[in-house]
C-alpha cells in the first residue's frame, strides 16, 4: 500500500551560481529534492560541497539562480524581501554552530526573540520563554548572559529560541560543530525529541556520520550535487547513544 505524502518543501532544477569577479562558482548545480513533514534530514558532504547554500535558499536568505523552491503552494523564489521576512518569522528556527546569542542579553531574553514581531503580550512572552528554557534544564539559567554559560548551555539557549515559535521547519546548520561527543549527543536528543512531539521537519547540515544516524533520510551532497539519497531505519537517539556508552542526564 502506497500513499502520496505532499512535500513540505519541494526544489526544483535548482542552481545557485555565485560571481567572483570573472570566476563563477557553481554553489548548486541542478538541485531536486523534497521535504516531508514531520520527517529528519541529514544533510551530508564535506566543506564547500554546498550544504549551507542549500540551507539558505530554503530559508529565503538568498535567490537561486535557477529553479523553484516550494512551501506548501508558495513559491520562495518569487518573494519579496517583506515576505520572505514573514515566511521565515512564521514557519522557520534555526540553530547554528556558533550559537549566535546576543552577547549583551539574558538567556530568557535571547529565547524570547521570535516572539516579540508576534502580536503576544510581554507577559505571555517571558512565561513561553520560560517553559522552553525548562524543557531544554535550563531554568535555574535565564539570568545568565552567553559569556557566563558553557558552550553546551549557549546551545540549549539557542535550540529553545528556534523552537519556541513552534516552526514548520528547523534548519540546524553543524549544530554540534563546537561541542564535545557526550554534549554532542544531548543535544541531538533534545533537538529530536523537540521536533517530534511538534511533527516538525529538521534539516540537520553535517559532516559528522554518528549525527547523520538520527535522520530518516540521509541527503548526500558532493560538489553542488545530490550524490545520493538513503532512508535509515533510525535506531532512535537514545538507543544510538546508550549504545555508545553515552548516559543521557
Ligand atoms: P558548505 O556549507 O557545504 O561548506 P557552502 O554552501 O558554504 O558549502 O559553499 C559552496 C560553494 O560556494 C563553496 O565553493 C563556497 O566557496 C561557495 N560560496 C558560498 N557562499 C558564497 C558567496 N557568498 N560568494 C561566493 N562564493 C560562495
Ligand atoms: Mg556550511
Amino acid at each position: 500500500m502506497s500513499t502520496t505524502i505532499e512535500p513540505i518543501i519541494s526544489l526544483k532544477n535548482v542552481r545557485k551560481v555565485y560571481k567572483m569577479g570573472d570566476e563563477r562558482i557553481v554553489a548548486l548545480d541542478n538541485v531536486s529534492l523534497d521535504f516531508e513533514q514531520g520527517k529528519f534530514y541529514c544533510l551530508l558532504g564535506t566543506s564547500g560541497s554546498g550544504k549551507s547554500t542549500l540551507l539558505n535558499l530554503i530559508a529565503g536568505l538568498e535567490k537561486p539562480t535557477k529553479g523553484e523552491i516550494v512551501f506548501k503552494s508558495a513559491h520562495i523564489e518569487k518573494m519579496n524581501e517583506k515576505q520572505l521576512a514573514d515566511y521565515r518569522q512564521k514557519y522557520i528556527g534555526f540553530v547554528f554552530q556558533s550559537y549566535n546569542l546576543l552577547s549583551s542579553l539574558s538567556a530568557l531574553e535571547n529565547v524570547t526573540i521570535p516572539l516579540i514581531f508576534k502580536k503576544i503580550s510581554k507577559r505571555k512572552r517571558v512565561a513561553r520563554a520560560q517553559a522552553m528554557l525548562k524543557a531544554v534544564g535550563l531554568s535555574n539559567r535565564e539570568k545568565h548572559k552567553p559569556s557566563q554559560l558553557s558552550g553546551g548551555q549557549q546551545q540549549r539557549v539557542s535550540i529553545a529560541r528556534a523552537f519556541i515559535s513552534k516552526p514548520s521547519i528547523v534548519f540546524c546548520d553543524e549544530p554540534t560543530g563546537n561541542l564535545d561527543t557526550k554534549t554532542t549527543f544531548e543535544m541531538m536528543d533534545l533537538i529530536t525529541s523537540i521536533a517530534r512531539d511538534n511533527n516538525q521537519t529538521l534539516i540537520i547540515v553535517t559532516h559528522d556520520l554518528e549525527i547523520a544516524h538520527y535522520a530518516n533520510t540521509i541527503i548526500y551532497i558532493r560538489d553542488g550535487n545530490i550524490e545520493k539519497i538513503e532512508d535509515v531505519q533510525s535506531a532512535g537517539a537514545s538507543e544510538i547513544s546508550s549504545k555508545l556508552g553515552i548516559v543521557n542526564q
